[in-house]
């Protein structure tokens, strides 16, 4: 009677490791972690680089703003604690998504080396593939998506990345320019570095 509810959870407590699930998906999981100033291409690229992911079998998650900001993470703010708390748990949800075998693709402005580090360190050096998406700030600027450059510029939005907060580009990451390139141009060469990363050979 004693010992009954002692190993009640020994079939239940083992989760099922991500090589399975990798096998199952024939996939192998990676973290696509896409960094630029805002209105350089991040989302365009990554909706049109899950599409051809997805048609060419691939399980894939896309993070950004939306998802994120509305719902696990919609008590932050944009003080330098609470970008800190965003990226870190931004960086938990994906670990969770890879340890699934799922290929997550995060579009974030990240701006900082440290911040990106972080990321880094939370889901481990050999999962995570950074990708800048490498347009100069006036290009950004013309386009101004949201009108946020607008704002920033009238000194309406404080902490702008670019205009009055520093945007520091990564060194070793995959570079992609968007300037005089079509968004289909510039997401093939993005999908032709990342196929062989993510594809499972067949004795994999
Ligand atoms: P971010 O997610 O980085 O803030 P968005 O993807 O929301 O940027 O906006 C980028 C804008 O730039 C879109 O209006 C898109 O149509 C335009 N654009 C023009 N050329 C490209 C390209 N080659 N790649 C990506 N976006 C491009």
């Amino acid at each position: 009677m004693k010992d009954e509810g002692k190993n009640i959870f020994s079939v239940f407590d083992e989760i099922i490791p991500r090589a399975e699930k990798e096998v199952l998906l024939k996939q192998k999981a990676r973290v696509v972690w896409m960094t630029g100033l805002s209105g350089s291409g991040k989302t365009t690229i990554a909706k049109y680089l899950e599409k051809e992911l997805h048609q060419q079998g691939f399980l894939t998650q896309l993070l950004d703003g939306d998802n994120i900001r509305s719902g696990i993470n919609n008590n932050l703010g944009f003080s330098e604690e609470d970008r800190t708390e965003n990226i870190r748990r931004i960086a938990e949800v994906s670990k969770l998504f890879l340890n699934c075998g799922v290929i997550t693709i995060n579009c974030f402005v990240s701006p900082t080396k440290a911040i990106r580090q972080e990321a880094r360190s939370i889901i481990g050096e050999d999962d995570f593939i950074e990708v800048l998406v490498d347009t100069p700030l006036a290009i950004c600027e013309a386009r101004d998506v949201k009108g946020l450059y607008k704002k920033a510029r009238k000194g309406e939005i404080k902490d702008f990345t670019g205009i009055s907060a520093p945007f520091e580009a990564p060194e070793q990451a995959i570079k992609i320019q968007t300037e005089n390139h079509t968004v289909a141009e510039s997401a093939q060469i993005l999908l032709d570095q990342l196929i062989p990363k993510i594809k499972k050979s067949a004795e994999a």
